[in-house]
């Protein structure tokens, strides 16, 4: 068996791993047109703020990848000819395929003002994106982050860190506003007012101006028209599955590549994985984009699984994930939020849908400082959880969240005034994990 896999991100390379645990020789090609290769994309903001060292962010050895006996090609995939079982390369050369993974992630929206080509207008996608960051970071004092979501947190904190004067423009009222309350939005702003980053809201930017001759940024102008100088533009304003690639093949799409829940497209012999596949979700019966890690590893395996003949569903957990917002532990878990966030355009970085697709669910919440948490109750289960600071129920929220605990004995209790959620929450997970046996 022939086995091509575009993209070199966890999800190719779980797909990898997958694959040679069922097939030992098969031929495996991975093709990816990043220089750097695979890394650690959620460790970019820890790059930029220093506390990680670029080669910190690689998970693997040369050692792993040859163990995998897979051949890596440097180069862009540029066409994909279905009828032919081939793709071509570089708009040239050609490779055939038997079994294909689409992994190429998603990308950054487009910044679509006056000035957004200049030189230091910058987004955050790749560690090349990061690398440029930080050059720029070096030449420059003030500078000003529009966008919403978790990277234009990184981009403003790495900024930051960097030694610039940041400006962090909102157009909307708070931070993340359809995944945070209103609470969690202002502790998120006070920790990075305390920190020194100046936010402005309601402030949209409408073009950026440039330095007469070199092409550089020198300057932003709001919509109420108020301007501002400044060095270096960052923008995150929501990513988008890279779909040009697959514009032409007549594989099914919608707002990422549609895949089954065996990850598989339209097309038996081809599949998709990661941020650029929408997948389908047995339990809402929808099809849903992620930007996570985690089910992007999870989608991989599946995927290679598949691909190597061995059937196997993805069943999409409750989305996961442990973030740092302003310094604060922050873990999102299942869905907690709704509406529309005027920041971000979609879906952003380390964001899923499912976090949104909140049905009728009562509030529950206890510590109104930094640790902080609060519960989605629906009729019988848990629906979600925000957990900030204090992370001891982490884990054992996740758990009760996907095994979708029937918290029944505990529910009322949980929506009286003033409960003490916590205790609540850990001695019924006593109680369950251990009849769960988990
Ligand atoms: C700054 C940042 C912060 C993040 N924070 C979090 C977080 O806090 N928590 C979390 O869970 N997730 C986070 N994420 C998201 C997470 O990293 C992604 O969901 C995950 O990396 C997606 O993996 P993937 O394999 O689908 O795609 P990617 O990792 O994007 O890999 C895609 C690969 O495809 C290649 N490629 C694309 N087009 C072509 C082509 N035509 N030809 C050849 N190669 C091609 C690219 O070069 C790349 O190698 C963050 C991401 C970023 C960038």
């Amino acid at each position: 068996m022939k086995y091509v896999i575009i993209g070199a991100g966890v999800s190719g390379f779980a797909a990898i791993e997958a694959i040679r645990s069922v097939d030992k020789v098969g031929e495996i090609i991975m093709i990816s047109d990043d220089p750097h290769g695979y890394y650690s994309r959620p460790g970019l903001a820890y790059y930029l703020t220093g506390e990680l060292h670029d080669k910190a962010l690689y998970p693997r050895t040369a050692g792993d990848y040859k163990k995998l006996n897979f051949k890596f090609l440097k180069g862009r995939v540029t066409r994909i000819m279905r009828s032919e079982h081939a793709l071509e390369m570089d708009g040239k050369s050609r490779l055939v395929y038997e079994k294909l993974l689409i992994a190429v992630g998603a990308r950054a929206m487009p910044l679509e003002i006056p000035g957004a080509k200049l030189d230091g207008v910058v987004k955050l996608d790749h560690l090349t994106d990061a690398k440029n960051i930080l050059k720029l970071a070096k030449r420059g004092k003030t500078a000003v982050v529009v966008g919403g979501g978790i990277t234009a947190l990184e981009l403003t904190e790495g900024l930051h860190a960097r030694g610039m004067n940041v400006h962090y423009l909102l157009r909307g009222d708070r931070y993340w506003s359809n995944v945070l309350d209103k609470h969690e939005s202002l502790v998120v702003e006070g920790r990075l007012r305390a920190e020194g980053v100046t936010l402005h809201h309601h402030a949209e930017l409408v073009e950026i101006s440039g330095r007469n001759g070199n092409g550089r940024v020198n300057g932003v102008r709001f919509l109420d028209g108020r301007t501002m100088k400044c060095d270096l533009v960052a923008y995150a304003i929501g990513i988008h599955p890279c779909l040009e690639l697959v514009r032409n093949t007549d594989l099914a799409l919608d707002r990422g590549i549609l895949v089954d829940e065996h990850l598989q497209t339209n097309d038996p012999d081809i599949f998709a994985a990661g941020d650029v596949a929408q997948a389908y979700d047995p339990l809402s019966g929808r099809s849903v984009l992620d930007s996570l890690w985690n089910p992007a590893r999870d989608q991989g395996h599946v995927a290679g699984l598949n691909m190597a003949g061995r059937k196997t569903a993805y069943l999409k957990p409750p989305p996961f994930n442990v973030t740092r917002l302003a310094g604060l532990t922050t873990t999102i878990i299942g869905a907690v939020g709704r509406g529309h966030d005027e920041d971000v355009i979609g879906i952003a970085r380390g964001d899923s849908e499912t976090w949104r697709g909140l049905p009728d669910a009562i509030v529950a919440q206890s510590g109104f400082d930094i640790n902080h948490m609060r519960l989605m109750i629906g009729e019988k289960t848990l629906i979600g959880a925000v957990l900030m600071g204090d992370q001891t129920l982490s884990r054992p929220l996740e758990k009760m969240i996907s095994g979708r605990a029937d918290i029944s004995p505990i529910r009322e209790k949980l929506m009286t005034p003033e409960a003490p959620i916590a205790n609540l929450i850990a001695d019924f997970w006593i109680v369950w994990s251990e009849q769960a046996a988990l």
